[in-house]
Order: structure tokens, then C-alpha cells, then sequence
């Protein structure tokens, strides 16, 4: 259902339309389901959706002052309670037009993400997801944001343990069939250094320049990872 939110609310992003005509839209998909927004009041956030333009890295609010520009890059995150249980997805996508390296930060972070999500298989570690994020997105000139993780989920939307995008292989804890995980790395074009804004939400990039992010809730399974928050239009082979 998270996914279904999330497809939709990339489908209604064009030049001209504000985060928060886009935070109405998810809250309606996910309620018209039969979930609940599970942003919506976590720990006071007032959206259904988070909203990040550009060099804003992630926990944008949702804003009638924030309409989007032909190419600009925006990440939405987004949460559905469903029975009790949390998913939690995220996807960057375009408006219109954008510049090369706009689109080769965002074609490496969801490659970084399916690569996380590859190494969750059990017997692993949790460093060992790290290590291939992280290794593909220093490859290839990027910087991953560090004070910002992915993490375990449930019947609550933050549970442990975290999982960074960063780390070394064969390190941390054991991976094991069972374990729920959302695997989200955040990668900037610049420095991996980050800023938070006065709004005690959003995160922005230390130097400026653009950040993506990618995210979905996975289940590891004796045969390797299975995705909980299934996105028909972007969904890959693993
Ligand atoms: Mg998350």
C-alpha cells in the first residue's frame, strides 16, 4: 500500500505542483486502502509523506510554498500501517527534464539500493550491506550519508537494528530469515556531509548540491531477500 501511495504520487509530479497537493494525494491512496499514513504524526511530523527537493536530503514537510520545478529531483518517502504492520518506501524521480549528473546521482543510488538489498541474504552481515552501497556509490564518485540510516520494521516504523549505508563486509550483526528490514540509502552528488534545518526536519546537503534517496522494506527469507513494498511500474529483478 505504501507502494501503491508512492506510485502515485510519482505519476501526479509535474512542474507546478506543490508537495503538499502530492501529501493529500498519498494520504487519500493509502486511507482509500484501508491503511494509515504512518508519517502522519510520528513524533509530530505533520505529513502523510516526506518531500525533499534537491539539495534537501531527507524529512522534507509537505508545503503549498513548495511547487516543483521542471528539473528539479524529488524524494518521496512515504509509510502505510496496514493490519497492524508498517511499510516504508522511497523513490526519487525527475521533474521533466533533468541535468546529467541529476540523473546519474539518482540511477546510482537505486542501483546502490538493489545492491543492499542483494546482500540481504542470511548468513550475511549487516556490514555487509553497508560495504555494498557503499562501494558502489564511492565508485562512482558519490558520497553516502552517514548520520541518517536504514533500519528494522514492524509493527513499529523505526525498529532495530539500524542499517547504515556504509560499513565492512563480514562486520555486524548476523542477517537471519525473519528479520523485516528497510534498506534506504541516501546518497549526495558532493560531500557526504549534511545540515539540519531549524524545522528540527529537514536534512539538506552540507555543500548544496543534490541528494537521492532510495528505500523499500524488504523480508529476508531462507532463499534470500523478498520485497514487502512492491512497485509494479519500477519493479526489478533482484
Ligand atoms: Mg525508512
Amino acid at each position: 500500500m505504501s507502494a501503491l501511495a508512492l506510485r502515485q504520487v510519482g505519476r501526479a509530479i509535474r512542474a507546478g505542483v506543490s508537495t503538499w497537493e502530492l501529501d493529500l494525494l498519498a494520504e487519500e491512496v493509502i486511507r482509500s486502502e484501508g491503511g494509515k499514513p504512518a508519517f502522519k504524526g510520528y513524533g509530530g511530523f505533520p505529513g502523510s509523506i516526506c518531500a525533499s527537493v534537491n539539495d534537501q536530503i531527507v524529512h522534507g514537510i509537505p508545503s503549498r510554498a513548495v511547487r516543483l520545478q521542471e528539473g528539479d529531483i524529488l524524494s518521496v518517502d512515504t509509510g502505510a500501517i496496514v493490519d497492524g504492520w508498517v511499510g516504508d518506501n522511497a523513490w526519487t524521480f525527475p521533474v521533466g527534464e533533468v541535468s546529467a549528473e541529476k540523473r546519474h546521482l539518482m540511477e546510482v543510488t537505486e542501483a546502490c539500493m538493489w545492491a543492499g538489498i542483494a546482500a540481504a541474504c542470511p548468513g550475511n552481515r549487516l556490514g555487509d550491506i553497508g560495504h555494498a552501497v557503499q562501494s558502489m556509490a564511492e565508485a562512482n564518485g558519490l558520497g553516502v550519508v552517514r548520520e541518517y540510516v536504514g533500519h528494522g520494521v514492524g509493527r513499529a516504523m523505526h525498529e532495530p537494528p539500524n542499517v547504515p549505508n556504509y560499513g565492512r563486509r563480514g562486520t555486524g550483526m548476523e542477517l537471519c530469515a525473519g528479520m523485516v528490514l528497510a534498506i534506504e540509502p541516501m546518497i549526495n552528488l558532493g560531500t557526504h556531509k549534511t545540515r539540519a534545518m531549524p524545522d528540527g526536519w529537514l536534512v539538506c546537503t552540507r555543500d548544496g548540491k543534490p541528494s537521492a534517496h532510495f528505500e523499500k522494506t524488504i523480508a529476508i527469507t531462507e532463499d534470500g531477500p523478498v520485497l514487502l513494498t512492491v512497485e509494479p511500474d519500477h519493479e526489478r529483478p533482484l
